[in-house]
């Protein structure tokens, strides 16, 4: 088949690559002038399918309503908020009920322990190398952060998740650079889980699917389809302005944020929003002070990750703002973070080191999980709405939609996948 896809952020190059390797001649439409460029650029790179849950859970709402006073808070609201925004906290609201929060979480472990599997089994087969490390580590400050972790645990029992809640000593002897000065209750130990460098990834699964004939039209904005021909393509060169159309067979939407302007005109309301986060990168300043792998600060939601020579400090969610503002206070933050945590890692900008900060925007679903597979139009697939954890589900996603594509039964339960869920 002639197959088209919309977005090479990392879930559009996963599927470039699955769809290729099956035989399909693909393209990819990205307007900007590389892969992964929008929110697969720089995020925090952790790999734990245990841990890959909803943001719409019980207790959320009186969770944000006690972070609104503080200065470091995870969550956070951002003017402006558009109506949008609000419609899309309405519906997020609603899938914090307990019922529905199980069935979302199962639906997202199950792809995300499936993903895990074809993200190694693709490095592998392919002999892949990216900034990565073995084993992640729940970081829990105090007594009372470590009973909040405990019904976390029993979600990690129940999906057969290898982990240990260990002593801080033994902690600091997994990561031998926790600062000798920050006290701490314990961490939760995961050795399966992982960090890696989702950029890099996608880069080098590019010239991967490129390898298998699939072609990447890069500068080349996609207009919203057509309810007409749904799988005719029209498109602009962002550097001559000059428009084409093109014919194919299907369409896969991965365009992340803006997936859901593209199928509008076709009748499909997809409520995602952008929940902002942050990110900073440096260079590792001294190997003997900078973590091994990856940790999350509980208290903080703050992931600290070694990826290669840099370390990556990620966190905070805003919920409306705009994408080009930074909010000062965000970036603090992940500098106090990190310093708590490892302050001798990094060379910062005082040293004069090029230190990256970046804002991007998890495209999420107000319920969860992503919405993958056939739209009910003929010819056009959906594989979106990964929101915090894209890249955990990323590889799993695309071999779900290939075989959906090639008329196979995925390997893994795709039910609460699809978009009959959103009624
Ligand atoms: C701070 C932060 C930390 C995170 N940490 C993690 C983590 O630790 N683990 C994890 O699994 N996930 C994490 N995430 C989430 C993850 O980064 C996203 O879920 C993932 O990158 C989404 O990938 P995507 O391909 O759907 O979207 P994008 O990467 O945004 O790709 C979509 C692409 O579509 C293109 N596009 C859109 N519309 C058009 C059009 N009309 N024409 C042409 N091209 C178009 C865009 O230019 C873009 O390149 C984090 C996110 C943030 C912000």
């Amino acid at each position: 088949m002639r197959i088209a896809i919309v977005g090479a952020g990392i879930v559009g190059v996963t599927t470039a690559w699955e769809l290729a390797a099956d035989g399909h001649e693909v393209t990819v439409f990205e307007r900007r002038g590389a892969a992964a460029l929008e929110t697969s650029f720089a995020n925090a790179g952790v790999v734990a399918p245990g841990y890959v849950t909803p943001w719409a859970a019980p207790g959320m709402v009186a969770k944000i309503g006690r972070y609104v006073l503080s200065r470091h808070a995870p969550v956070r609201f951002a003017w402006p908020i558009t109506m949008r925004e609000l419609a899309w906290m309405w519906a997020w609201r609603r899938a914090c009920r307990l019922e529905t929060y199980l069935a979302n979480r199962a639906r997202m472990q199950r792809l995300a322990f499936y993903s895990r599997e074809r993200l190694h089994a693709v490095t592998e087969r392919l002999q892949l190398e990216y900034d990565r490390s073995a084993g992640y580590m729940v970081m829990l400050r105090t007594e009372r952060d470590r009973r909040l972790a405990q019904p976390g645990l029993q979600v990690l029992r129940d999906a057969g998740v290898r982990f240990r809640e260990i002593e801080a000593d033994e902690a600091r002897a997994i990561e031998p650079a926790i600062n000798p000065d920050t006290p701490f209750s314990g961490a939760i130990h995961l050795p399966d889980d992982e960090v890696a460098n989702c950029r890099q990834f996608a880069l080098l699964l590019k010239n991967q699917a490129q390898a298998r004939g699939a072609r990447f039209e890069f500068n080349v904005t996609v207009a919203p389809l057509s309810a007409a021909e749904p799988t005719s393509l029209v498109f602009t060169s962002n550097d001559t302005g000059a428009t084409g159309a093109h014919r194919f067979d299907a369409v896969v939407v991965c365009g992340g944020l803006d997936a859901a302007q593209m199928v509008r005109p076709l009748g499909l309301r997809i409520p995602l929003a952008a929940v902002h986060g942050y990110s900073i990168s440096a260079p590792i300043r001294d190997r003997l002070n900078a973590p091994r792998s990856g940790i999350m600060d509980e208290r903080y939601k703050v992931a600290i990750s070694r990826l290669g020579n840099r370390v990556r400090v990620a966190g905070s969610a805003e919920i409306g703002g705009r994408p080009d503002v930074k909010r000062a206070s965000a970036i603090q933050t992940l500098y106090k973070v990190l310093h708590d945590w490892f302050p001798g890692a990094a060379q910062l900008a005082n040293t004069g080191a090029a230190v990256q900060e970046w804002k991007g925007a998890r495209p999420m679903m107000p319920d969860g999980p992503p919405v993958i597979g056939a739209t009910g139009v003929r010819g056009v697939w959906l594989n979106l709405g990964h929101g915090s954890s894209g890249w955990a589900l990323s590889c799993g996603s695309a071999r779900v939609v290939a075989d959906l594509i090639s008329g196979r039964a995925p390997e893994v339960d795709i039910e609460g996948l699809g978009v009959e869920r959103l009624g």
